[in-house]
């Protein structure tokens, strides 16, 4: 069993981004991303953090929009449109889950999808679903980084999609069948609905896991040598931690890497991949608009 260890995937692409940043004229404008973080919820809080804490170490600059729970939808649209008219702003990520109060699809649907950095807006999805560039979702772009960075060529083999969400089962799915070198696969996706869910995992040379329940893809229900890309991150109450609680993946890590060829740990695996690829994405929206003045 080999580890799809996400620590040295995103180093190389955060070192080969700082690169590109250090090698800018003097003086110049530097990429930079802007957060809306709404309310107060502890995970949300966590990730924006450490989302800005990678943007500094890699030399692109950050802004944080913090708004009250209980702020009206038009004070965040208000913002929204503020930052999509901003020159100095490159990319924008609304941090989710939003409060109940507030229609994700329209918050979603005002950001200027060239500044659409976490890849959600209609526009980059259509592009996604046509192969042909945008902003691709950070978590399943992160992904495909990991499977390059292990060279892990897909070519042929049979992917199990656990989950069908927006922003991670529906468009690694679509990521996994295109062409390439880590695509063309035959892909199956699996929801809440399948019936004998396991008759799918078990025939899987690939299994990507984005289900939101702890440890649920059991040793059991895979074959030997399988690749096992786990997304979840869910907190579960633990009294020996100083938080209260562990991160635990959406698969039981201890059985199912007994019969892994490669898996990916929680933490450490994708969701280091996932802040990589959004700096990567905010480097390109940067680019991008660079190239326009
Ligand atoms: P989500 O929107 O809640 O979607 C979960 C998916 O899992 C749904 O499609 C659901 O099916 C399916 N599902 C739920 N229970 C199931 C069951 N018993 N059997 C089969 N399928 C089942 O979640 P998400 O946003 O995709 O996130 C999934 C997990 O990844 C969460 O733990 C989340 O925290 C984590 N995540 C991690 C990162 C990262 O950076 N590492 C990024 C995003 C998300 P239905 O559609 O039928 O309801």
């Amino acid at each position: 069993m080999q580890i799809l260890d996400g620590k040295p995937a995103a180093q190389t692409i955060k070192e080969a981004l700082q690169k590109k940043i250090n090698s800018l004229p003097a003086g110049s404008r530097k990429p930079c991303l802007a957060a809306v973080l709404m309310g107060n919820n502890p995970a949300s809080e966590t990730y924006v953090a450490s989302k800005i804490r990678n943007c500094q170490e890699t030399g692109i600059e950050s802004r944080m929009v913090k708004l009250p729970d209980d702020a009206e939808e038009k004070i965040l649209l208000d913002e929204i449109a503020r930052l999509n008219k901003d020159p100095q702003v490159d990319g924008i990520l609304v941090q989710l889950p939003l409060p109940a109060h507030i229609n994700e699809t329209k918050v979603i649907e005002l950001i200027d999808p060239d500044k659409d950095v976490d890849g959600f807006h209609p526009v980059n999805a259509g592009k996604l679903m046509l192969n042909e560039p945008g902003f691709v979702p950070a978590t399943p772009y992160g992904i495909m980084l990991l499977l390059q960075h292990y060279q892990i060529e897909t070519s042929g083999k049979h992917a199990v999609i656990i989950g069908r969400s927006n922003i991670v089962g529906r468009p690694m799915s679509v990521l996994l069948s295109q062409p390439g070198k880590q695509g063309n696969c035959t892909v199956t996706v699996c929801h809440s609905k399948t019936q004998n869910l396991a008759t799918y995992t078990r025939q899987a040379d690939i299994i990507v896991a984005a289900i939101g329940r702890p440890e649920f893809l059991k040793a059991d229900m895979v074959k030997e040598g399988v690749i096992v890309i786990d997304v979840g991150i869910n907190r579960v109450e633990d009294k020996t931690k100083k938080s209260g609680f562990a991160l635990k993946g959406d698969v039981d890590f201890a059985g199912v890497s007994q019969k892994s060829a490669w898996i990916s740990p929680v933490p450490g695996g994708v969701g280091l991949m996932t802040i990589a690829a959004l700096l990567t994405n905010t480097y390109h929206a940067f680019e991008k608009r660079q190239s326009r003045n």
